[in-house]
């Protein structure tokens, strides 16, 4: 068993102690005992970590394309020699059944690393336009603040396009889930990672986040989390003109339409909820299907729902805990909302699963009946809860889809080219998976409207961390 306890903060390519005394716990959520604290560090440990990362920045942007792909490359060696400790953290400290942790959570965090190197080859930081040269240029210190759900995933798609850009960074992950960092911190260190290029400040978010988002000395601010902290970094970076970049979760359809395979519609539906325990910034929460089979479908959720069992996380269960109680309690709330909203609980509902009283455990729950108007259907749950909304024509079926303040994604289940298609460039939102297609690291994440603004993955990914200067007049 790893020893959990780490309460130094890494900064300038050393593990330091924190010019605070005031420690956290972190809680294993599927058996509610400690695993370990971190410490919750100070403005001035953070200050500390801004002025390493401002220090190392002349020399990190200046780095050429090939060593920062030989970085990226040493980091992916070094990331798979800790698999498994990865993967146990992940179910520690997330509470992730093991083969998500290492199907999932595992693969996510290298292949973003794996795929920065392979962007960076084909990326061209000059472009000569005739009259004028285009620069791409450094954007500076990046602050980074990372949310729980996907600790390993969240943090590298930031890491690895602030190292494909040679900007240095600062990074404060979740208090809730800080090990994973803790663990990628120990890999870039073994992989050579400049000192100063790389920092950790661990702590929480009204002290050290809101920091991050102000500090002046930070140039750009990429940030995943909840709409509400999102505004805030937004309020406290125009201070000083930073810009920002938000992933701000979703309430994201999947339109079945009326010619899917049911089996295979249902299956994808409950996965959306059932995966990550429902916390997915891009699930599928919203479920759009034609009212002339809605009953099928209905039966044929109810059939699919015992294939993605609750329980004990290393009992080879497929839905785990929720991170924490007060997700828990939030998850709860919006059950009891549904229910008092009129919609039908078609399977689920309040409280534990049987005999799973100790750990975060909801039930996974399905509502239909819901009309698209309900909280339960405008509101990130962030939890195993799918709304089933029944539609009668394909234009009906995109409105529903778009009638929401979030953007994130979409899905589209579906034979008839032309309806999927349809279906598929008319919902406003970022990311849209076809016929459960598989996750491409190399295109573009990050959503319309108030889920946010940017794009993560790949060389979208990369632009985030760079500035545009047009020079006139550059001699060859
Ligand atoms: P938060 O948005 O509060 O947390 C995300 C990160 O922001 C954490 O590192 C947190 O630190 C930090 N943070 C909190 N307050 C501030 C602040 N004032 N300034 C800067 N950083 C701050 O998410 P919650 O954990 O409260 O989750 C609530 C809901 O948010 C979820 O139910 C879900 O709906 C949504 N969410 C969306 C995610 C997504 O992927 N888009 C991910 C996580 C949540 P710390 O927690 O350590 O204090």
């Amino acid at each position: 068993m790893r020893n959990y306890n780490q309460l130094k903060h890494y900064i300038n390519g050393e593990w330091v102690e924190s010019t605070g005394s005031e420690t956290e716990p972190v809680i294993n959520p599927a058996t509610e005992e400690k695993l370990g604290e971190i410490s919750l560090g100070t403005q001035e440990d953070l200050d500390k970590a801004v002025s390493a990362a401002k220090a190392a920045f002349p020399s990190f942007s200046q780095t050429s394309k090939e060593e920062r792909i030989e970085m990226l490359e040493r980091i992916v060696e070094e990331y798979e020699k800790r698999k498994d400790e990865l993967i146990e953290v992940m179910t520690d400290e997330l509470g992730s059944p093991l083969t998500v942790s290492e199907n999932v959570h595992y693969k996510m965090g290298r292949a973003h690393f794996a795929q920065a190197a392979e962007s960076l080859r084909n990326f061209s930081f000059t472009e000569d336009r005739g009259g004028h040269t285009i620069v791409k240029d450094t954007v500076g210190v990046s602050g980074l603040i990372t949310p729980w759900n996907f600790p390993t995933n969240q943090a590298s798609t930031k890491i690895a396009s602030a190292f494909a850009a040679g900007s240095p960074v600062v990074l404060k992950p979740a208090e809730l889930t800080p090990y994973a960092a803790i663990i990628l911190t120990e890999i870039f260190d073994a992989a050579g990672v400049p000192k100063g290029a790389f920092n950790l400040v661990n702590g929480s978010g009204s002290v050290i986040g809101n920091r991050i988002s102000s500090h002046p000395d930070i140039d750009f601010v990429s940030f995943t989390g909840s709409a509400g902290v999102g505004q805030k970094i937004m309020e406290n970076a125009s201070e000083t003109i930073t810009n920002v970049a938000l992933e701000l979760g979703g309430k994201s359809p999947l339109v079945v339409l009326e010619d899917a395979d049911l089996t295979t519609a249902a299956k994808s539906a409950v996965n959306h909820i059932a995966m990550n325990s429902g916390q997915v910034c891009s699930a599928a929460t919203r479920i759009l299907v034609p009212s002339s089979i809605k009953e099928d479908f209905e039966q044929e959720v109810k059939n699919v729902l015992p294939e993605f069992p609750v329980g004990d996380p290393r009992g080879g269960n497929y839905v785990g805990p929720l991170v924490a109680q007060k997700q828990w309690d939030r998850v709860q709330s919006y059950i009891e909302k549904g229910i008092e909203e009129g919609a039908t609980l078609l399977a689920g509902g309040t409280g534990e699963p049987e005999g799973l009283d100790t750990g975060f455990y909801a039930k996974p729950t399905i509502f239909t009946d819901v009309k698209n108007d309900m909280v339960i259907a405008q509101e990130e749950i962030f939890g195993p809860v799918m709304s089933i909304i029944s539609y009668d024509t394909v234009d009906e079926a995109i409105d529903i889809s778009n009638d929401v303040f979030y953007g994130l994604a979409g899905y589209v289940i579906g034979k008839d080219r032309d309806k999927v298609r349809k279906v598929a460039t008319n919902i406003r939102a970022g990311r849209i998976g076809v016929n459960n297609a598989d996750l491409d690291f190399s295109a573009p994440f990050g959503g319309y409207k108030q889920s946010g603004i940017g794009r993560e993955w790949g060389d979208y990914g990369i632009e985030e961390y760079l500035e545009t200067k047009a020079i006139m007049g550059l001699p060859e």
